[in-house]
C-alpha cells in the first residue's frame, strides 16, 4: 500500500515555506509515477518553487513491486534502523536493504529485467576490481544499467566524480555467477538483505575456500 505524508518545509534559500510529498511507502501497482521518479532519480530531489533551489532530501522508505516479488528498505545512512516488524509477507518476496536512491534504482532495473541481483553483485565486483586496476584509482562504485543476451552494461564512478563512465562485460560472467551461487548452495537470509559490493566479496571468498578444499 502506497502512504504519503505531506510536510511543511521552509527552503534554506528564500525561506518560502512549502509543502512537500513524501512516500514512506510506495507500491509500484497503485503509484506507477513514484517507480518512474525513483528510476529518473528525481524522487528524492526537492525543487523549491518560488526560488528553484534543488536539494536531495533522501529519507527511510519501502518500495514493494507485488508484480515481479520484491521489497525494497531505503534506509539512508543513519536515518534509522531495519524495521524488525514486517506485516505477514510472501514467502518468495526478495527483500532488499538498500542506503541510496542509486542504489534503489539499480534493484528496480535489475528485477524489472529478470536478473538475480546476487549473481549480478558478484559480476560487478569482478569488474570493479579490473576497472581500478585499469584506471589506477582506489576504488569505484558501479550501478548496473542494462544488459542484452551478449553484454551487461554498467555505470561506474570514480570516487568524487559525477560523470559515470560506461563499462561491458560478457553476459557469461553473469552465467558463472549464478554457478558459483549454486555451488554455494546460496539463498537469501531472513529478513532485509544488503546484497551489496561487501556480500559480494564475501561470497568470492567462500568461493575461494570450496576451491582449496577441492584441491
Ligand atoms: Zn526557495
Amino acid at each position: 500500500m502506497s502512504t504519503c505524508i505531506t510536510k511543511e518545509i521552509s527552503c534554506p534559500e528564500c525561506g518560502a515555506v512549502n509543502r512537500v510529498d513524501l512516500w514512506p511507502g510506495m507500491d509500484r501497482r497503485e503509484k506507477p509515477l513514484l517507480r518512474k521518479k525513483v528510476l529518473e532519480e528525481s524522487l528524492f530531489y526537492w525543487v523549491c518553487p518560488h526560488c528553484g533551489y534543488r536539494a536531495l532530501m533522501e529519507y527511510p522508505c519501502v518500495y514493494h513491486d507485488r508484480d515481479l516479488g520484491f521489497l525494497l528498505c531505503l534506509l539512508p545512512e543513519g536515518t534509522g534502523d531495519v524495521p524488525e516488524r514486517l506485516p505477514p509477507l510472501p514467502e518468495k518476496l526478495r527483500l532488499r536493504l538498500v542506503t541510496t536512491p542509486a542504489q534503489m534504482k539499480e534493484k528496480v532495473l535489475l528485477f524489472e529485467s529478470g536478473y538475480d541481483d546476487v549473481a549480478m553483485e558478484l559480476v560487478k565486483y569482478s569488474l570493479t576490481q579490473l576497472v581500478v586496476e585499469k584506471w589506477h584509482i582506489p576504488s569505484a562504485t558501479a550501478y548496473f544499467t542494462k544488459a542484452d543476451e551478449k553484454e551487461i552494461e554498467f555505470a561506474f564512478f570514480r570516487p568524487g566524480q559525477t560523470r559515470p563512465v560506461l563499462q561491458r562485460t560478457r553476459m557469461k560472467a553473469y552465467r558463472q555467477a549464478r554457478e558459483i551461487l549454486k555451488l554455494l548452495h546460496y539463498h537469501d537470509g531472513k529478513g532485509f538483505v544488503a546484497v551489496d559490493m561487501a556480500l559480494a566479496a564475501e561470497l568470492f571468498e567462500q568461493f575461494r575456500h570450496l576451491e582449496q578444499e577441492d584441491e
